[in-house]
């Protein structure tokens, strides 16, 4: 007997689902009133450009950087000649997208203050014209880098968190391991920019030991993040070496890492990184993808390999002024993620740091967008938005307000996502 003659079949109208014709209807209206409210981002959608679309523009775009930097197309399949020729000089950047005079004397000016370098897989994504472009937005410096810079960093955060070498701890059960300061390219919008410095450091292994060391010592640390800079920016074996070394401490339940790699240089993500990756299994991954621009094929290779290798993917984005501060771009950002296997974790606020205002939204411009976000779409494209509080004190969730009051008489009051205010029987506090 097969599995279906198990089952008994029992049609519709004799299920505990039957509803009557009127009911129906009723049903049918309502659905299309569900369907009436997402037609302006149905439409919106259809202007929004997401690079599981721009297949043909991409490859135009590699062959424009192939020919700027003398490559081929076994080269551009390597990882290390993506890391070896890195954009850094305007001549070549000049090859590759349309710089004018004035945006070329911006680019020098951002040198004496803060590095740039693309990688030559990203650079294949920008609009040769369009300096709108939010790809081209996220890599090439602009002018208002040095206008910006007029506060004082953070130092609470470097300075008084640290109680270790390389160690980074705000939060009673995890920490961080900086493993380096290099990244496979410099957003504009680091939030990390402080740490990025001037030239790539890969930090020493004794260093490393003492914050193994102090891992091994605090038996409450259960959840440790490999990060930097990016986490796939140092070789296979290190991070072998790292995992194995957490794997080997009992109290470690979970083992993390922070890397952008996958989606400004997905070819980092190889077969070899994998068949590491999948001994330590299961490892998150976080990742930070801001415009449905950056989910190309190639990211989509390299969720898939990371997946098969038992990796768990989130997405951490940035809330970016003229990126991805839009309702439509945002809500189409959280499903295209879901499309390759990254669930939508954490979007920040972009912090107030030296360099980087042009970017920054507001909170209640956040706040609106969870707001269109929260029941217009699956729940597990819904992440939580974040602010990072100054002074070391953490990341802080902030939402829309749904619970309006819970009365003495145990009802709680609720705005329902579409707006409708409705009572719900609460159940009695637990006492202390
Ligand atoms: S990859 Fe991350 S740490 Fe590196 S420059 Fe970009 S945002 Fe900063």
């Amino acid at each position: 007997m097969n599995s279906d003659q198990a089952q008994k079949f029992v049609p519709v109208e004799k299920s505990p689902l039957h509803v009557t014709e009127e009911q129906r209807l009723i049903g049918i209206e309502r659905c299309e009133s569900y369907a009436a409210s997402i037609q302006d981002y149905l439409e919106a959608r259809k202007n929004i450009p997401a690079g599981l679309d721009l297949a043909d523009d991409y490859a135009d775009g590699r062959k424009r950087v192939l020919a700027a930097l003398g490559g081929t197309g076994e080269d551009w399949q390597d990882w290390k000649w993506h890391v070896g020729n890195t954009i850094t000089d305007l001549n070549t950047l000049g090859k590759i997208i349309d710089l004018n005079d004035d945006e070329r004397e911006q680019i020098r000016s951002i040198e004496s203050v803060c590095r740039w370098g693309i990688s030559p897989f990203y650079a294949s994504l920008m609009d040769r014209t369009d300096r709108d472009c939010p790809i081209r937005k996220q890599a090439v410096p602009s002018g208002l880098e040095v206008e910006n810079r007029t506060d004082e960093p953070d130092k609470m955060v470097v300075t008084y968190n640290s109680p270790a070498p390389l160690v980074t701890r705000v939060y009673p059960d995890r920490m961080i391991i900086n493993v380096t300061n290099a990244c496979t390219m410099f957003c504009r919008h680091c939030l990390r920019r402080r740490d990025i410095g001037h030239e790539n450091i890969v930090y020493a292994q004794k260093d490393l030991e003492l914050a193994l060391d102090y891992v091994r010592e605090h038996p409450e640390i259960r959840d440790v993040l490999i990060t930097g800079g990016d986490a796939f920016c140092v070789s296979d074996e290190r991070l072998d070496w790292l995992l194995t070394e957490l794997g080997k401490i009992p109290h470690v339940e979970m083992k993390r890492l922070g890397s952008r790699t996958p989606v400004v240089l997905p070819m980092r993500v190889t077969d070899e990184l994998c068949d590491m990756l999948a001994r330590h299994a299961p490892v998150y991954l976080n990742t930070q993808v801001n415009h449905p621009k950056e989910i190309t094929e190639e990211l989509r290779t390299a969720t898939d390999k990371l997946i098969r290798a038992g990796v768990i993917l989130g997405n951490q984005a940035v809330l970016l002024r003229g990126i991805n501060a839009d309702r439509h771009v945002m809500k189409k950002l959280m499903q295209d993620c879901l499309r390759v296997a990254i669930r939508p974790y954490y979007i920040f606020n972009c912090k107030k740091l030296n360099g980087i205002d042009h970017f920054r939204a507001s909170i209640e411009d956040g706040l609106n967008i969870m707001e269109y976000l929260r029941g217009y779409t699956s729940g597990m494209a819904v992440p939580t938005y974040i602010c990072t509080l100054p002074k070391s004190r953490g990341k802080t969730p902030v939402m829309p307000q749904y619970l309006l009051n819970i009365n003495a008489d145990g009802k709680a009051r609720f705005r329902s996502w579409q707006g409708f205010v409705v009572d719900y029987d609460d159940a009695k506090p637990q006492a202390e």
